[in-house]
């Protein structure tokens, strides 16, 4: 492979990778620590934090392949999950 290549495949690389849409969702201070979403996600993204839970964002998948909708939001009392 030329040098001409190896940028060309670099582009398309780094254009493929911006194109990818990384969704997610995050616990807001709103949260009563309740405890209820840590069991309901299929990842195991959910934890307890200091005063609120915490989604590990790099895990959240949005319940795709596991639940019609993202299964933590549909638990919490307090509308505190939103999506990123
Ligand atoms: S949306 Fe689904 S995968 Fe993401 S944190 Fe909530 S329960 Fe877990
Ligand atoms: S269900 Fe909602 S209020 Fe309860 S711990 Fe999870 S984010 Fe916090």
């Amino acid at each position: 492979m030329n040098d001409v290549h190896i940028l060309l495949k670099a582009f398309f690389i780094n254009t493929y990778n911006q194109n990818q849409t990384v969704m997610a969702h995050r616990i807001t201070d709103t949260c009563i620590f309740c405890g209820a979403c840590e069991p309901e996600c299929p990842v195991t993204a959910i934890s307890p934090g200091e005063d609120s839970y915490i989604i590990n964002e790099a895990l959240c998948v949005d319940c795709v392949g596991h639940h019609s909708e993202p299964a933590c939001v549909a638990v919490c009392p307090g509308e505190s999950i939103i999506k990123v």
